[in-house]
């Protein structure tokens, strides 16, 4: 969706994480699991494109030592007898595509999407002037895969206007690239003056005779794209690890975002020989320059309220400038961590923008002379006045005021309107915040009472997108179950879980109704989360926006119950070995009779599955007695 909730940073120490624990302990990798897959699923708004060939993804590294590691074993695995000469290019931060040529035209583009399926932009891509329409040679049919981003001064105009404009103000170049590429209408792609580099090229004949990547940037260049000048061939790693230290300081300067340096072996040869992951190619790594940090001044700490009434501290920063964009504010988690920095305000910190999202304070540098005022926790809360209470087990404080609290409620709402809830495009913090204050909205519900004059009279917009908002408020109406539970903001349910009890109660009515060990058999619920849901809905005042909502005509769609059966309720499987299908379908099949698996066994698994070969979980259902039965079995039980 173009708005990241972690840093990169956090991201790829997460996933090198996943990635050690899933070699240690194989037998709990899933299928679905991350280290198999390219970011990013396609969105539905586009015409879905598969890829002739699979765009892969690269891992990454931070350090020179994981570099030195990559290429060591290249040499060892492949029986290398001479060095492999790399290709390090800048990483540009900013949309990966694919393009597609025929008779020299350029014919069709689309997103990476998961690198198997993305989606088709090709009038968007056609906006770009940096893609030729038309390349030199005449060639039959060519792949060129680039990264189209938005130029830094284009980035910080674009800004501007839409703040100018109350409309969204993208995180980082990148993520406006994104969402200028994505665009309904192509128009608006062109008015935001995106650029490309190329960096690949594949040509369905061997006619050419390429022989290196080096040779390819040459030939893309001459075909009329516009490859990144400040390539460079090494003779080995070190050369590579030079060239990573050079352009850490230069890439200050450049008018474009970069993150870090690609290395690729430039030989296409030993490029085949090496292959892929299940993820990315062996061939190929990254390296990811340190996340930039920069001093600045505290020059007062305010607090927030959240929309669960938890009271945050915020620094507010003399204005510096990070990685592409203007900072005046960083997050301080909480009163302790105020506590461990020892941050008082005057003081000089270094602050840090990791993946450029929100900046965090990373340490004092310079406490400030006499002036500096120590902070103290609020006792009341800064937005209604209530006095603040401690939760057990927690850091925060929270403002017991919920249904009155305005920041509260404006959060509540804000949170109401987001994407993931009921995604009203255009209904952002600004404009919940004026209409909270004015009074006409105190519940989500009440956005529903509001009329086009009223949202005219408040003189929110401009008078076209009063309209625009009616219809973004009143089009939000029927959400799907999930969607709906998600907006109703139950403390501790977030989207996942949103789903897994839209998927397991199907109407919002037996939601409402649900005891706690109907909750608590969902896997992954625990006592904290049903109970949390249990207190939402013996809320009085919680039923009375329910009810208001409902008179409104705000009405989830209810989940179709595709359950042929209920044979297996109550039931756990743990399905092993090898079975005469897959066993993602053996799963379904046992969901589908009201049953549910699990991938471990315990001692509440009712059965094992087991087809041949069935290892370790086998042994481990005899020792627990638990019953282990075959493919033919199991069809007996459901009758099939
Ligand atoms: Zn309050």
């Amino acid at each position: 969706m173009d708005a990241p909730t972690v840093s990169d940073v956090e991201y790829d120490k997460l996933f090198k994480e996943l990635q050690e624990l899933e070699k240690k302990y194989p037998e709990f990798k899933s299928a679905n699991s991350p280290t198999n897959k390219v970011g990013g699923a396609a969105e539905k708004k586009f015409a879905q494109y598969k890829h002739k060939e699979r765009l892969y993804s690269l891992d990454n590294t931070y350090s020179y030592y994981d570099l030195e590691l990559w290429y060591d074993k290249l040499q060892k695995n492949y029986s290398l007898q001479e060095a492999p000469e790399l290709v390090c290019e800048l990483k540009i931060d900013g949309l990966a595509i694919s393009l597609n040529y025929e008779n020299s035209t350029f014919v069709l583009g689309a997103t990476r999407g998961d690198g198997v399926v993305g989606e088709n932009i090709t009038n968007n891509l056609k906006t770009i002037k940096a893609i030729p329409s038309k390349i030199t040679e005449n060639i039959k049919s060519m792949e060129v895969r680039g990264e189209v981003f938005m130029p830094v001064d284009v980035f910080e105009k674009l800004n501007e206007s839409q703040k100018a404009n109350n409309a969204k103000i993208f995180a980082n170049p990148r993520n406006a690239a994104a969402g200028s590429l994505r665009q309904l209408d192509a128009e608006i792609t062109r008015e935001r003056n995106l650029s490309m580099f190329a960096y690949y090229g594949r040509i369905d004949s061997d006619e050419l005779s390429i022989k290196s990547h080096s040779e390819m940037l040459k030939f893309l260049k001459f075909q009329g794209f516009n490859v990144n000048p400040n390539y460079k061939v090494c003779k080995n790693v070190d050369e590579a690890i030079k060239y990573c230290k050079i352009w850490d300081k230069k890439r200050k300067n450049l008018d474009y975002a970069t993150d870090g340096v690609v290395i690729k072996v430039n030989s296409f040869e030993l490029q085949n020989e090496m292959g892929f992951t299940a993820r990315a190619p062996r061939w190929a790594t990254a390296y990811k320059f340190p996340p930039e940090e920069v001093s600045t001044v505290v020059e007062d700490i305010e607090v927030n309220v959240g929309r669960s009434g938890a009271v945050t501290p915020v620094a507010v920063l003399e204005p510096v400038f990070i990685s592409g964009s203007t900072v005046q504010r960083a997050t301080l988690h909480n009163f302790d961590e105020i506590k461990r920095l020892n941050i008082n305000i005057g003081d000089r910190v270094l602050i840090k923008k990791a993946a450029e999202i929100i900046p965090k304070v990373i340490c004092v540098t310079e406490h400030a002379e006499g002036v500096a005022k120590a902070f103290e926790p609020p006792v009341y809360c800064p937005s209604c006045g209530t006095k603040l209470v401690p939760v057990e087990g927690e850091v925060n404080l929270y403002c017991p005021n919920k249904n009155a609290c305005p920041e509260q409620i404006k959060a509540k709402i804000e949170y109401w309107t987001s994407k993931d809830c009921m995604d009203m495009e255009g209904v952002g913090g600004n404009i919940v915040s004026k209409l909270v204050d004015c009074g006409m909205v105190k519940t989500p519900a009440d956005l529903y009472k509001l009329s086009i004059d009223d949202l005219k009279k408040l003189n929110l917009v401009a008078d076209k997108s009063s309209q625009n908002l009616y219809n973004a408020i009143q089009s939000s109406k029927n959400p799907t179950l999930a969607r709906f539970i998600n907006s109703l903001g139950i403390r501790h349910v977030g989207k996942e879980m949103s789903e897994l009890l839209a998927n397991k109660f199907l109407t919002l009515e037996s939601l409402q109704k649900a005891g706690i060990d109907d909750i608590l058999s969902i896997d992954g619920c625990g006592e904290k989360i049903a109970v949390s849901i249990l207190d939402f809905f013996a809320d009085s005042y919680n039923n009375d926006i329910l009810n208001d909502l409902k008179s409104l005509g705000v009405v989830p769609k209810n989940v179709e119950d595709n359950r042929v059966s209920r044979i297996l309720e109550g039931m756990t499987f743990v399905i092993t070995g090898t079975l005469s299908d897959t066993r993602d379908k053996f799963s379904a099949i046992i969901k589908a009779n009201g049953g549910k698996t699990a991938s471990s066994v315990s001692k509440n698994t009712s059965y094992v599955l087991a087809g041949e070969n069935p290892g370790s979980k086998y042994d481990k259902a005899q020792a627990l007695g638990v019953k282990v039965i075959n493919e033919n079995e199991f069809r007996q039980m459901i009758g099939s």
